[in-house]
């Protein structure tokens, strides 16, 4: 399968299986537009079967040990890192990640495998003391059932990674659907977790459109969990359907991130910062820094440096070690893109650098747009507000710390923010009013560690973490065991303090 064109088939059970109706899709790079791939396009009736096959292996997953189950993970982790370079190169094929970002994004998969195969041997309750003599409480995980993940294009492998792991070590099952516009790295990483000893039916994966096989996947009776990654707008719609199924949701949403840059900071620093938080992954990170707030004078002191460096950012192919800036996933993004760009220069803002789409015959026909900073926008306004999802920078002036935790704020997203100062009480005060699930000082705002809490406020997400230690609470279920080794009957809550 990786060598393209190939024929990406669903995983169901333990085969490789078409749709039903052997319906495919086209996989184009978007590089050169060159064919990658045909790809199942799932329907209703797969998932059906995708989720009875779930369900059929959860009696045996569930009860196998947690530190059985994490010792597949272990085994799959020593797989990923053997099969590195090749799921990276199908991924930057397939979606355009610049190839050492793509070992990246496996490498997160492989953090997260460590990580989440420890748990194990964790996966803790807790006790406490019981109001009754000769009587204890405690509490214990139970595996939940069959979890529907759907997944977003731009980490193709990391973010179901974060799901996927932790809902197994937890005993579920689960029906995954990656994005369709990177199904192949995704299917990679599974096949990891299958050749690592996975038992038939405990992973099972459906690919095709979002309104079709991921629509199914939140309406089916039997997926009591989903866990999805993607835009607010398709998060809302499944917080709705799967609300009223009462199913139990996780929602990670967009970003609008911003860094505010004092007018004390090391400049320096936080131009390296903003660039790789803006243009990395060519701004397509749900935590790509997408407002630069500046204060002051650091302002005039930092953006003919900044525009400058940006200029000289190099678009390539992404297996190309010299390219800084790949292509954009699809001709869709782009225009997308570009047409914020176009409305914000029509609006009156300062373009300082990019904003046309290159027509350069070695580009290859590619969808490449270069790093763009769009200078002077104006607060409340559609660039400053809105997710672009793209190599664009938006710059807002602020004439105090003040103002700049105002307009950090007054976005709908609360993903990441970050700060730049170099003095620690403003840091600290930064720290605590940025509404936001994740902040960095000195640093961009791009670039969580497995092992920590990754999530957002606001419309970024409905109050969950993936990462670290939390998700372990969002899939499985407590239950609460009291044992009373009394012999008589005791009653709690009345009458027990007469002794
Ligand atoms: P998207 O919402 O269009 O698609 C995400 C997934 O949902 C895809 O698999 C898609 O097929 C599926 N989908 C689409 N419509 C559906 C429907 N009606 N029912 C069920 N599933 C459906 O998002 P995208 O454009 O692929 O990804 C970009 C977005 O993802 C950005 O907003 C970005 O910020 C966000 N993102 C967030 C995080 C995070 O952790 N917060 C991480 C990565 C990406």
């Amino acid at each position: 399968m990786t060598n393209p064109p190939f024929l990406l088939l669903h995983h169901i059970g333990s085969a490789d299986v078409p749709s039903d109706n052997s319906a495919v899709f086209e996989l184009r790079s978007p590089t050169d537009g060159s064919l990658v791939g045909h790809v199942s396009r799932g329907a209703a009736i797969d998932v059906d079967r995708a989720v009875a096959s779930a369900r059929a292996a959860f009696d045996a997953w569930s009860t196998t040990p947690a530190p059985v189950r994490g010792e597949i993970l272990f085994r799959a982790a020593t797989l990923l890192e053997a099969r590195k370079d090749t799921i990276a190169a199908v991924m930057a094929k397939e979606m355009g990640k610049r190839l050492e970002e793509a070992r990246g994004d496996i490498q997160e998969a492989i953090d997260t495998a460590f990580y989440a195969g420890s748990e194990g041997r964790r996966l803790f309750g807790r006790t406490a003391p019981s109001e009754l003599r000769d009587k204890m409480g405690f509490t214990l995980r139970r595996p939940i059932g069959v979890v529907g993940v759907i997944t977003a294009w731009n980490f193709p492998v990391a973010v179901p990674s974060w799901k996927i792991l932790p809902a197994l070590v937890c005993g579920n099952t689960i029906v995954w659907k990656p994005a369709e516009e990177a199904p192949a790295s995704g299917a990679l990483f599974a096949q990891a977790l299958w050749d690592a000893g996975l038992p038939p039916g405990v992973l099972n994966i459906v690919h095709g459109l979002g309104e079709e096989v991921g629509a199914a996947i939140v309406a089916h009776p039997d997926t009591q969990v989903l866990a999805f990654t993607g835009s607010t707008s398709v998060g809302r719609s499944i917080a709705e359907t799967g609300g009223r199924l009462l199913k139990r949701i996780s929602l990670e949403m967009g970003g609008k991130n911003p860094v505010i840059v004092m007018p004390d900071a090391d400049l320096g620093l936080a131009i390296d910062g903003v660039l790789w938080g803006a243009f990395g992954t060519a701004g397509q990170r749900c935590t790509a820094t997408s407002r630069l707030i500046v204060v002051g004078d650091a302002h005039s002191r930092m953006i003919g440096d900044l525009v400058e460096r940006a200029k000289s950012m190099r678009l390539g192919d992404p297996m190309d070690s010299t390219t800084e800036v790949g292509p954009l996933v699809s001709e869709a993004q782009r225009a997308r893109v570009h047409g914020f760009v176009e409305r914000a220069i029509a609006d009156g803002t300062t373009l300082r650098c990019g904003g046309r789409i290159p027509t350069d015959a070695s580009l290859g026909g590619g969808w490449f747009y270069p790093a763009t900073i769009l200078d002077e926008v104006v607060r409340g306004s559609e660039l400053a507000m809105s997710e672009v999802f793209g190599p664009v920078l938006a710059v807002i002036r602020a004439d105090s710390f003040d103002e700049a935790i105002e307009i950090a704020n007054e976005v709908p997203y609360g993903l990441s923010s970050s700060i730049y100062t170099r003095d620690i009480n403003q840091a600290i005060r930064a720290v605590h009013r940025l509404q936001s699930g994740i902040t960095y000082v000195n640093a961009p705002t791009i670039g969580a560690e497995a092992h920590f809490p990754f999530g957002g406020v606001k419309d970024t997400g409905n109050g969950h973490r993936e990462g670290g230690w939390a998700p372990y609470d969002f899939f499985t279920e407590l239950k609460t065991v009291y044992i009373d080794y009394s012999g008589a009957l005791q009653r709690a809550q009345i009458d027990n303090r007469d002794d």
